[in-house]
């Protein structure tokens, strides 16, 4: 994970010493000294995530992040605002101006690292994100990405786990305004609770009485159901080797007593927002790989696919020894059909098709829609004789029952081509003789099925 961090800061000792920090753990640096070189670098896109210095002459923090969060090139940058701890009010000041996190100088080695990895991974998702929510726009589909990318991180459903009860009842108190919040009080439920849930974030204190949380933690990393689901800690300031720990782990954030509302806010935020990306990304590639394979009207496969899985399925068969056979079927004077009907006509005659195709064949037969009003059944295992059924069967079917169009019933009627895969036969040989077949049946009258001799 390489990033580059924009560190702004007026004094250059600052910048000198956060640089040498972060290259140590291999990110990419660069650095601004006034706020208006920073948003020259944010506005050449030449960073991932901005350490922002509140205290800086002539523009401060608050004022170069407001303007970062209002301009549409930059917005989507995460920006840390780093606060002098005696100013709480900054925190909320920061909050008021977009920040997405806070660092409080001095800040420590364990706080910078995990603030940053958090969110450069944030913000890996979102790009990907942002690229294909263009692309789909580009090409004309919907995206969810574009309902995410806008996701504010709020109302998400958040499980804390924590056996004090005036430690949770603060932590609930604080969060209930913007989130779902469920507490469970029993460390041994914990994660049962979780894993049925469908929780966005679970929220471990580190202090738990009669149980190890980093044990929680690593069993909620290692659970199918649960891996997703990140993990805030709440620790105390002496706990720090085992949040080190427990980084390593994999939580994915944490917070330290006693607690500060508006950074305990923030952090929710942007953890609950990171999985519903997640979510999103992972929904997204199924629906990319769906949109690949699948022919749009009638939900059949398509060509590509057919053809790269006939492959395997021809191989299977000659290596087993096992017949296999292949229909294509193509509808009788579909072009008239459009011609006197209409378009929409012929669309609903092709979804009606499809749904009768796939009600008489098996589950394990593959049917595609080739092209136009061409379709390819694959069927494994199936001989000559079996499939000369298949075919006449559905050609009944196609024929015997008038199509529902618009403008009333239409009768339908299809021609049907068979070959079967004969010893060393390839996947186009086997295309090639169930298509003379099918133009033997057009030319023999059409509303007929005819085998390949071979
Ligand atoms: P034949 O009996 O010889 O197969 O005649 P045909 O009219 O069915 O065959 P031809 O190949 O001449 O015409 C096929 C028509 O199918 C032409 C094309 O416009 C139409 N077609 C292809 N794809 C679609 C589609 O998605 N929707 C609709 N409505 N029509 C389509
Ligand atoms: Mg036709
Ligand atoms: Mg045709």
């Amino acid at each position: 994970m390489t990033a580059r961090i924009l560190v702004v800061d007026d004094v250059m000792a600052n910048v000198k010493l956060m640089e040498a920090r972060l290259s140590a753990e291999y990110f990419d640096v660069v650095t601004a000294t006034s706020g208006r070189d920073a948003l020259a670098v944010c506005e050449r896109a030449e960073c991932d995530i901005v350490l922002l210095d509140v205290m800086m002459p002539e523009m401060d923090g608050f004022e170069v992040c407001r303007r970062l969060k209002s301009n549409p090139n930059t917005q989507h940058i995460p920006v840390v605002m780093v606060t002098a701890l005696d100013q709480p009010s900054d925190r909320v000041t920061g909050l008021s101006v977009g920040a997405d996190d806070f660092l409080t100088k001095p800040v420590s080695d364990v706080a910078l690292i995990a603030r940053v990895r958090s969110l450069v991974r944030l913000k890996m998702m979102t790009d990907e994100l942002r690229m294909r929510a263009i692309t789909t726009r580009d090409i004309g589909i919907e995206n969810p990405a574009r309902d995410a990318i806008a996701d504010t991180g709020r109302n998400g459903h958040v499980l804390i786990v924590d056996d004090r009860r005036s430690s949770y009842q603060r932590l609930q108190d604080s969060l209930s305004k913007e989130q779902q919040v469920d507490v469970e009080s029993d460390p041994n439920e914990a994660l049962f609770r979780a894993a049925e849930g469908g929780y966005d974030l679970m929220i471990v204190s580190l202090g738990l009485e009669n149980f190890d949380a980093l044990r929680l933690c690593s069993q909620v990393r290692s659970l199918d159901r649960t891996r997703t689901m990140p993990v805030l800690a709440v620790a105390e300031a002496e706990d720090n080797a085992r949040l080190m720990r427990g980084l390593e782990i994999g939580i994915n954030d944490y917070l330290i007593r006693p607690i500060d509302k508006n950074e305990l806010l923030a952090r929710v935020r942007t953890q609950v927002r990171k999985k519903r990306y997640t979510e999103k990304l992972r929904d997204n590639v199924q629906l990319s790989i769906e949109m690949a394979i699948t022919d749009v009207l009638t939900s059949l496969h398509n060509r590509r696919y057919m053809e790269s899985h006939l492959a395997t399925l021809v191989e299977q068969a000659n290596a087993r020894g096992k017949p296999l056979t292949l229909l294509i079927l193509d509808i009788d004077f579909f072009k008239s059909i459009n011609d006197t009907y209409g378009h929409d006509a012929g669309d609903d005659v092709l979804r009606e098709f499809a749904l009768r195709l796939k009600k008489s064949i098996r589950g394990i037969d593959l049917a595609c829609r080739y092209g136009g009003e061409e379709f390819v059944v694959v069927m494994p295992d199936t001989d000559m004789t079996v499939a000369a059924m298949v075919a006449e069967r559905l050609r009944r079917r196609i024929a015997s029952e008038p199509f529902k169009i618009a403008q009333g019933d239409k009768s339908v009627t299809i021609s049907i081509g068979i070959a079967a895969l004969g010893p060393d036969d390839t996947p186009a040989n086997v295309l090639k003789r169930a298509d003379q077949a099918l133009y033997r049946a057009k030319h023999e009258g059409r509303n007929r099925v005819v085998a390949d001799a071979a």
